[in-house]
């Protein structure tokens, strides 16, 4: 079936092997597949499949400057600190880039780049069709399969896709910071409604104070929740000295708790998972789409719409029958 890709590296379960071994450039390879769209992919998932689910996937959003990248530091510092081991997934929808574990890793977790148990990764689009919706949830597996116990996935750019991304975790964290207007700029992006626990961050700043009453007024928190709703966490830290980080834990494992309890844990990857399955469709079916543009199937049915023989939704009927079809 891959006939052809065997001569282009080494062997996909060979590659699977050693990366659930532990190997950094197996990892490292497995997610240039995922970030490069490549033809290997296919195989790739098949044989991660029977290692997925076991890694407790974090998001972490928040405007640049907020302190993303120090406090996504901190924490796998303090998850090291347990011995659990750690993937850092730093996705930037905005640019079309690939930061692939060069330079820009080693400047951002400096103090984590020689330890076995963390990998460190950032992720770009390069143009592909379907993006990062299905790029990050790809690259997410790879590091759960080579046995991460927490991945830890920063949107590091502003970008349409930002939401859609951490939406994509299990658990979701904002990330503000006092004098930023981020409350406003937070409620514009939809980004409070996919909160599930929201830091406070240079709380050693002033205006720390008015920025969680803030954010305490806009999340409602004053209210009355059914019992057994969440209330989402707000902890304050000051992320380039590390406190307030061990807060932000027993956050994250309250609401993982919280989850794991009620079945909320399953049904969102069960959504997660849909969702991915729906983008990888819409994207073959768009390429199929588009392979017929090259043989003037798509402007044979629009030339029938515009001489009045046919209408769009029969054209559209018949374009996606003709490409789902053998
Ligand atoms: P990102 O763009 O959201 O990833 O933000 P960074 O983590 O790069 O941090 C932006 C700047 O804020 C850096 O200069 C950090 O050193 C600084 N910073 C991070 N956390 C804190 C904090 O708790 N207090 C203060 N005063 N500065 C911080």
């Amino acid at each position: 079936m891959t006939s052809g890709g065997a001569a282009r590296g080494p062997d996909v379960a060979e590659l699977v092997a050693r990366a659930r071994d532990g190997q950094a450039r197996a990892v490292a390879r497995l997610i240039s597949y995922v970030e490069g769209a490549s033809p290997r992919l296919r195989e790739v998932m098949a044989a991660l499949a029977p290692y997925s689910g076991n890694a407790y996937v974090v998001g972490l959003t928040g405007s640049p400057g907020v302190g993303k990248s120090t406090a996504t530091s901190a924490l796998v510092t303090a998850y090291r600190r347990s011995g659990r081991r750690v993937g850092v997934l730093a996705v930037d929808p905005s640019s079309p880039f690939s930061g692939g574990a060069l330079l820009g890793d080693r400047v951002r977790m400096g103090e984590h780049a020689s330890d076995p148990g963390v990998y460190i990764r950032s992720m770009a689009t390069r143009g592909h069709l379907g993006g990062l919706a299905w790029a990050a949830p790809q690259a997410v597996r790879v590091l759960d399969a080579a046995g991460c116990d927490v991945v830890l996935v920063e949107t590091v750019g502003v970008g349409q896709s930002e939401v859609e991304i951490a939406g994509q975790a299990d658990t979701s964290v904002v990330l503000l910071a006092p004098g930023m207007g981020d409350g406003i700029q937070a409620a514009k992006a939809g980004i409070l409604e996919i909160g599930d626990v929201f830091v406070v961050n240079k709380a050693d700043r002033e205006g720390a104070d008015a920025t969680v009453r803030e954010l305490h007024h806009m999340l409602g928190l004053g209210e009355a929740r059914a019992p057994g709703d969440w209330r989402p966490s707000v902890v304050r830290t000051v992320a380039a000295r590390g406190e307030g980080i061990d807060e932000v834990v027993e956050a994250l494992e309250k609401h993982r708790a919280w989850m794991a309890e009620r079945g909320v844990l399953a049904e969102r990857r069960t959504r997660r998972a849909a969702r991915e399955v729906e983008t990888i469709a819409v994207t073959a079916l768009r390429e199929r789409i588009a392979d017929l543009s090259g043989d003037r199937r798509l402007d044979a049915l629009a030339e029938r719409i515009v001489a009045g023989a046919l209408d769009p939704y029969a054209a559209a009927d018949e374009l996606v029958a003709g490409v789902t079809e053998g």
